[in-house]
């Protein structure tokens, strides 16, 4: 894995590029970017792991369908997470050739991280690296996926071995949609934060 590569190759596709050894420096910089803003997040086990939601809190309206307020329902604060300023995600899979790529069920996640906010902000532990794109479609799949579903308690085969995607046809399955982000979209600022740590699956 070379971070200064992979660093060269978002930028030249349009994204900016942070680089943190710790998650905990990496929370930082991002609370310190984002203050007096409407904030979306996407699930994540990554934004989990660094806090963000509870950090972001103390100076920012985050939005969160993983933190539910009370008199709220998740669908509630789905719609209202596409209309905030900033949106924060994980990635599944981040190619050493620059492209990043992300699975959905509901389809909330990868739909903002297309259209609709001012500034997206992609946060990825290194784990998420592999060599090219082919091998991070693959890594969405087979790695993160399964551990994704048996986390969610989905009735799917991935679910029981976590071991590699059956491709199934269950009413369970949460790979619905795969995106792969070639480049920045237009219209909106990306910046890419990497954490030299493993986070999220
Ligand atoms: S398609 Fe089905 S088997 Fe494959 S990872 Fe998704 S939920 Fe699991």
């Amino acid at each position: 894995m070379d971070i200064r590569k992979l660093q060269e190759n978002l930028e030249s596709r349009g994204f900016k590029v942070s680089y943190f050894d710790k998650k905990e420096d990496g929370a930082q910089y991002i609370c310190n970017q984002i203050t007096g803003q409407k904030v979306g997040l996407g699930g994540s086990v990554t934004l989990d792991q660094m806090g963000l939601y509870e950090r972001l809190s103390e100076n920012n309206e985050v939005l969160w369908h993983w933190r539910i307020p009370e008199g709220q329902t998740g669908a509630d604060v789905l719609k209202a997470a596409r209309s905030a300023d900033v949106y924060l995600s994980s990635v599944n899979g981040m190619a050493e050739t620059g492209e990043i790529v992300n699975i959905d069920n509901t389809g909330n996640r990868v739909a903002a991280t297309l259209y609709g906010h001012k500034k997206v902000y992609l946060v990825a532990g290194v784990n998420k690296i592999t060599p090219d794109m082919e091998s991070a479609i693959y890594r969405s799949r087979n790695i993160a996926a399964p551990p994704n579903a048996r986390r969610l308690g989905k009735k799917t085969p991935c679910a029981v071995t976590a071991d590699k995607c059956y491709d199934c046809k269950c009413p369970d399955r949460i790979c619905r949609g795969l995106v792969v982000l070639w480049e920045a979209p237009v219209g909106c600022e990306y910046e890419v934060v990497l954490i030299g740590e493993e986070l999220g699956y």
